[in-house]
């Protein structure tokens, strides 16, 4: 039996079996958790996220201890400056002979721990993630000889070597996708249930004052917190989803409410990617609700793309085409954003709802990440890498091989159109459309210029406008480009000029 081993286990790495512990007997063991400078403040991180992480690892190292392993925890509040140095400081003291790393999620860290081992002097072993659907040499292999990169095909795959609503060789009800029965606007159609609070405990409310006391002027309003910290937890809360709000997700996916920042949506993404729930596990259990007559395929199946789908497919990209891919500018934004991206502070409604739940709660739906605060950002032209590092920092589920892909690509069309076919470009009328803020906003969804006109609509054009040419290469684009251009020369001219004078009080709106 090998002896001495340390492993490092890192914040969004709290699953239990862990990769890193396969084969390594409790008694051979140190396990070291460390809550360091270094990883808190490369961005801006909400203090929800702080808050969740370190209290799912003190109480991830409880339940390793229960097991019998011998951890060497580093709390926030010791100033310890980076993981590298929490390594140190154990091997002074407990000399080890080899250090297990589960492989990191982000390629920042991955490429400092290329270096660790002539730091140790000790070989240090990246292990492969397996809490992963699809691994990075799964995602190369199906990438290779492709000409693009459809997400819909890599779906397709990966529902068939799991098995996961299948009749046979076919997809469950002969089509593999229902993404046009999940596009409906919120018009309060039905009652939002009430969403039930995990309980504080004593360790989450230690780590609530620390982090309040250490991080007073990151986002977060921490009066609010109301996230699992245990796989136990975590899983009730996905019980929670599936018996109260599943039934109406596939539906509502794409709505935008006044009245509730959560609508129907999972709000596992944050478990999920800190390892609180499982993948596979999620979806198994999603399809057994649809199998028992509990939701609609069309429910179940727009659930279940998201996480067998669209997660691995943009956690395969990023690790395809880092580093490049963090410095793609490919419609060459550099607006600075404006204050307000940091307080939520303007009028126009939809965006400062997003914004502010975003900043207090950490956490926005899809449609409100993408289609209102993403689609300002494009069409505003504001700055890639300030957006991407806005992104990182405030989201609870932030991670930067699940944020950048969908920031940079999805939202902004930075990557040329790597992730997403055609940008995710819209006037007023599709947030108009989908859902009930333009109700309460001091600007009108029909003007395009003019006192009280949505800024959305005149940025919209100046968008197309702007970009025309790049656009002109891309056939799902044609419709729009030829009305814009069939449009009279002074009416086309005072829409760009009143999109100009937008561009020009950004700070205002
Ligand atoms: C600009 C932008 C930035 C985003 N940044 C993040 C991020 O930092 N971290 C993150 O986990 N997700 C991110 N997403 C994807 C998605 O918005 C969130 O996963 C989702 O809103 C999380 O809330 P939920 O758990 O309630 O999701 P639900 O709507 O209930 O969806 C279920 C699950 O599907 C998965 N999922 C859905 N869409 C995506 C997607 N596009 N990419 C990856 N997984 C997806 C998530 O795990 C999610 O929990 C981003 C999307 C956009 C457009
Ligand atoms: S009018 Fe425009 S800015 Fe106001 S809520 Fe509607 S889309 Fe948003």
């Amino acid at each position: 039996m090998e002896k001495d081993v340390a492993i490092l286990v890192l914040g969004d790495q709290l699953s239990w079996p862990h990769p890193a512990f396969s084969g390594v007997e409790p008694e051979q063991a140190v396990v070291i958790l460390a809550e360091v400078r270094e990883e808190a403040t490369y961005v801006r991180h909400n203090r929800h996220k702080m808050v969740l992480l370190f209290s799912a690892m003190r109480h991830f190292a409880a339940h390793l201890r229960e097991r019998g392993y011998h951890v060497e925890y580093v709390s926030i509040d010791q100033s310890m400056p980076s993981l590298l140095a929490a390594c140190q400081q154990v091997q002074k003291n407990r000399p080890f002979a080899r250090l297990r790393v589960c492989e990191p999620g982000e390629f920042r860290l991955r490429e400092q721990m290329e270096n660790w081992s002539a730091t140790l002097n000790v070989p240090v072993d990246l292990i492969d993630d397996t809490r992963f659907l699809a691994s990075r040499q799964d995602f190369s292999d199906w990438a290779a000889g492709r000409k693009q990169l459809r997400m819909e095909y890599f779906y397709r795959d990966m529902r068939k070597r799991y098995r996961l609503l299948m009749d046979g060789d076919q997809p469950e009800g002969g089509k593999w996708n229902y993404d046009a029965e999940n596009r409906s606007g919120w018009r309060g159609q039905c009652a939002i249930p009430a969403r039930p609070n995990p309980d504080i405990d004593e360790v989450t409310q230690q780590v609530i004052d620390t982090v309040t006391a250490l991080f007073p002027d990151n986002p977060g309003d921490l009066s609010t917190f109301r996230w699992a910290v245990t796989g136990e937890t975590a899983e009730a809360e996905l019980e929670w989803f599936c018996e109260n709000a599943l039934p109406a997700f596939g539906t509502y996916q794409d709505g935008l409410a006044e009245a509730s920042p959560w609508l129907f949506h999972g709000l596992i993404s944050m478990y999920l990617n800190c390892g609180l729930l499982d993948p596979l596990g999620v979806c198994e259990k999603v399809e057994a609700a649809y199998r028992r007559g509990h939701c609609s395929l069309a429910a179940a199946e727009g659930f279940i793309r998201q996480v067998l789908g669209w997660r691995e497919y943009v956690r395969g990209l990023y690790w395809h085409h880092m580093p490049d891919y963090r410095e793609y500018n490919a419609l060459s934004a550099v607006r600075p954003l404006p204050e307000w991206f940091w307080t939520g502070d303007t009028g126009m409604r939809c965006l400062s709802k997003a914004l502010k739940q975003s900043l207090d709660l950490g956490y926005a739906h899809h449609i409100q990440r993408l289609m209102v605060i993403g689609n300002f950002a494009l069409i505003a032209g504001l700055d890639v890498p300030a957006v991407c590092a806005w992104y990182l920092g405030v989201y609870v589920d932030a991670y930067e091989w699940v944020e950048l892909p969908n920031t940079l690509g999805m939202a902004l069309f930075a990557d040329g159109g790597i992730m997403a076919s055609k940008p995710y470009a819209a006037s007023g009328k599709y947030i108009q459309k989908q859902g009930d803020h333009c109700k309460h906003c001091q600007y009108d969804p029909k003007k395009v210029t003019g006192e009280g006109a949505c800024p959305y609509n005149s940025l919209y054009w100046h968008f197309i406008d702007r970009h025309n040419e790049l656009l002109s290469q891309n056939p799902r684009m044609g419709l729009i480009l030829g009305g814009w251009r069939k449009r009279a020369d002074d009416d086309r001219a005072a829409v760009l000029k009143w999109a100009d004078q937008t561009l020009g009080q950004l700070e205002a709106l």
